[in-house]
Order: C-alpha cells, then sequence, then structure tokens
C-alpha cells in the first residue's frame, strides 16, 4: 500500500482548496432554512466554487457497481440518508430536519474534502445529541492523530466515543487519503476491525487524509436506494456526517479545510 507522503508546498495548495470548501459548507449553513431545496443549495456550492477557480470534485463521480454518475456537487443527505444524498428540486427542507452536506473541490491540481451536518429550524434533542456527538467522534480523530500513532488507535477512541452515547458507525463506508485525487490510499475507517488491524496504518508527517465518520442513531445497518447513489439507514433512524481533510504535520494534526486564505 502505497501512501504519498506530501510537501510543505502541497499541504499548503491543498489549504487553499480546503478554504473554499470550508467557505461553501459555511455559506450553504447560512442559506440551508426550510422552504429551501437541495437543488437550491446544489446551484450556490457550483457557483462559489467555480468563482474561485475550483472544480466540484463529485459532479460526474460514477458509482462503483453501476454506471450512473452522480448529478450533483454536493452530497446533500437528509435524516435517514446517511450519505450520497443527490440533490434534488423535490427536496425541500423542513423545521426539524437534519441534512448532511458533502462537498471537495480540486484547486489548481489539489483536492480537499469535507462534510457538515445541518439543523433545520428547530430539531430534536435526539437529533442534536446525534449532531453533537458525531461531530466530537471527528473532534477526537483530530486531537488524537499525530506522527507514530497507529490508525487503529484512533479509530478505536472515534468509535468508543460514538458507542458510549447509544450511537452506531457506520461500517459500509469509511474515509481516506487524498491528495491530487479526491480518493487515495489508505483507507481510513472510524471504526476498528480485524481488517484494520491486519492493515494498520502508521501516521507519518505529510500523510493527508479525509477524515469522515458516519454516526447512526439505531443500528449501523445502511442500504442503497434504487437511484444507485443514495445511502440511507436499514432502520429509517437519522444518521449524522462530519469531515475534515487533515495533514499529519510535525505535532500533530492540521486541519485544512478552514476558512481563511
Ligand atoms: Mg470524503
Amino acid at each position: 500500500m502505497a501512501i504519498t507522503l506530501r510537501s510543505q508546498r502541497e499541504i499548503e495548495l491543498m489549504r487553499r482548496a480546503g478554504a473554499v470548501v470550508a467557505d461553501v459548507l459555511s455559506k450553504l449553513k447560512e442559506i440551508a432554512k426550510p422552504g429551501i431545496t437541495t437543488a437550491h443549495l446544489d446551484s450556490v456550492a457550483l457557483q462559489m466554487a467555480a468563482e474561485a477557480g475550483a472544480v466540484a470534485l463529485f459532479k460526474g463521480v460514477r458509482a462503483p457497481f453501476s454506471q450512473i454518475a452522480f448529478p450533483g456537487a454536493i452530497c446533500a443527505s437528509m435524516n435517514d440518508e446517511v450519505v450520497h444524498g443527490i440533490p434534488s428540486d423535490n427536496a425541500r427542507l423542513c423545521d426539524g430536519d437534519i441534512l448532511s452536506v458533502d462537498f471537495g473541490v480540486r484547486l489548481d491540481g489539489y483536492c480537499a474534502d469535507a462534510a457538515i451536518t445541518i439543523a433545520i429550524g428547530d430539531i430534536s434533542q435526539e437529533r442534536r445529541r446525534l449532531m453533537d456527538v458525531t461531530k466530537r467522534v471527528l473532534d477526537t480523530a483530530i486531537e488524537k492523530s499525530a506522527p507514530s500513532v497507529r490508525w487503529s488507535q484512533v479509530a478505536a477512541e472515534m468509535q468508543r466515543c460514538a458507542e458510549e452515547a447509544g450511537f452506531s458507525v457506520v461500517r459500509d463506508f469509511v474515509g481516506h487519503g487524498i491528495g491530487r485525487e479526491m480518493h487515495e490510499e489508505p483507507r481510513v475507517p472510524n471504526f476498528v476491525s480485524n481488517e484494520l488491524l491486519a492493515h494498520d496504518v502508521v501516521l507519518a508527517e505529510g500523510m493527508v487524509l479525509a477524515v469522515e465518520p458516519m454516526i447512526n442513531e439505531g443500528s449501523c445497518g445502511v442500504r442503497t436506494l434504487k437511484n444507485g447513489w443514495t445511502v440511507v439507514t436499514k432502520d429509517g433512524k437519522s444518521s449524522a456526517h462530519f469531515e475534515h481533510t487533515v495533514a499529519i504535520v510535525k505535532d500533530g494534526c492540521r486541519v485544512l479545510t478552514v476558512k481563511g486564505r
């Protein structure tokens, strides 16, 4: 497994791409209100990326087991939708919904990828807790990541954080290395498995990872809808998703998908 280590110059370029992603997600959070459609959010993201000179990464991606090109610039996944929700004129936000938005760009040859879950109007206490815990799972990963740390140690902490709260970690989707391509080595799971222990990754300065816990309110089972993309929870309960692109640096880990260019 070849993991590319990135130079400081490359990490700086990825930070610039990350700033575009952070700006877009921040704008979408601001305008995502009851009555707005996810197609509208998609058009805003596409326009902002173009104005920044960046290319939206998800548009046109082919699903692994089908030939359906993803039509959106963002993934917009509501409530029981886990990931890969397709933006639509028919998907109108309602008070009480939670909306996960995943977005990535390539700028000057380098990629960045991030996701947030947004509360629409007043949400239930349980949905609020799910969002807070999912954010905390990502923050835990950022705190623990540093050179010489094994990823399984980080993943164990992420899993513990989710499960102690009574939630479950989605097993079918994991984070990934990122660089010139959106998906590079290694796989970055949010849970510990025999597979991870057999192929553990020792973090090293210059690794850049997209860390993206997907946490379910109920059980971890998911299924894909007939559109070939949208992944939903099997039990119909809610799911939340937060993601940052992070670089392993000398003394820890640096988040690249933050505002400020
Ligand atoms: Mg990702």
